[in-house]
């Protein structure tokens, strides 16, 4: 068996291409790491590698992570600037016996000693963006006015089964757009933005990092797929206890998505927002893109998306914008 689940319609052509890969029997890792860069190089996804949206700063700063499920080798970067794809820089950090988690300054030199291609990650497009909202933020009354981090921020988030059985998940993410500089997320984070053991499964999340990691979710979900829970149990119950919790304590709780697959290719995901869509491929289902709905009782059904909504979604993406 061998499968790939990943957060988001944006992981779309990125798992077709790991899928073929798997069935050819590549490595979950190299398959995970070919579908996330496919995600980074689109100019049109605004929240992930290039066209990613800016900080505060108007700064593309990027997060990455990768962790092998048969080593547990971990590697992350965070507030990553000016190089194409940090999900590579992050897996050649997994190799490393020790400093695997670099940050701002100190990522950037190691990805340039190893020798990663150097980018500017911020298009023109995403320029756009930043000034829109600095003008949208100037026509409010004084007293409105408060650049406070933009809620339209999506990681991609991916979990891979190979025909092996090894494993291996990884995050990628230009985080909260207009955040403040240095401000880390989930989703380098081993244990909230991901986390896998080729033993029992992985998990990937999306949301605010904030809260997300007020759960260390990925780690929390893999816990309970080791203790027989099936994927979708695990996450739907991680979940919804995190959201409730987050709700008692602290009156409001953030968007929380996650994925997830055990080491026999049966996946699961659970959200806690409107709107959330997923992609996921196994050796007995193509890829395919579902979207999460929920019934009037509240409860959490998929639903493949539809020939038009994935039309309007690629035009919506790539719609021209205007310089306000
Ligand atoms: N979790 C990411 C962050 O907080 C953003 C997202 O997934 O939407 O940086």
């Amino acid at each position: 068996m061998y499968g790939i689940i990943a957060t988001w319609r944006m992981a779309l052509e990125g798992i077709s291409e790991a899928e073929t890969m798997l069935e050819h029997d590549a490595s979950a890792a190299d398959a995970l790491e070919t579908a996330i860069r496919a995600v980074e190089d689109f100019e049109y996804y605004k929240s992930v590698g290039y066209g990613g949206l800016p900080n505060e700063d108007e700064e593309v700063e990027l997060d990455a992570a990768f962790m092998d499920g048969d080593t547990l080798s971990i590697g992350a970067v965070g507030a990553i600037k000016d190089f194409a794809n940090p999900v590579s820089v992050a897996r050649c950090l997994s190799k490393e016996p020790v400093n695997n988690f670099l940050v701002g300054a100190g990522a950037e030199k190691y990805a340039h000693k190893h020798g990663f291609e150097r980018k500017n990650m911020l298009t023109d497009r995403a320029r756009t963006h930043y000034h829109n909202r600095l003008v949208e933020e100037n026509q409010k009354a004084s007293q409105d006015r408060e650049l406070k981090p933009y809620a339209g921020h999506d990681t991609v988030g991916m979990v891979a089964l190979d025909q092996q059985g090894s494993m291996a998940a990884a995050t990628s993410t230009s985080g909260l757009f207009m955040k403040k500089a240095g401000r880390l997320g989930d989703s380098p984070v081993i244990g909230s933005g991901l986390y896998v053991d080729s033993e029992v499964g992985g998990a990937s999340a999306t949301g605010l990092g904030e809260d997300l990691m007020k759960g260390c979710i990925s780690y929390e979900i893999v816990r309970r797929m080791k203790e027989g829970m099936t994927p979708q149990e695990a996450c739907e119950s991680a979940v919804a206890e995190l959201d409730e919790k987050l709700k008692k304590k602290r009156s409001k709780a953030g968007d929380l998505s996650l994925i997830a697959m055990n080491n026999k290719g049966e996946w699961g995901c659970a959200t806690n927002i409107k709107g959330f869509s997923f992609a996921v491929a196994t050796e007995n289902l193509k890829p395919t893109v579902y979207l999460v709905q929920f019934d009037e009782n509240g409860k959490q059904y998929f639903e493949e998306a539809s020939e038009e909504w994935m039309d309007n979604y690629m035009k919506t993406r790539t719609a021209p914008l205007i310089w306000k």
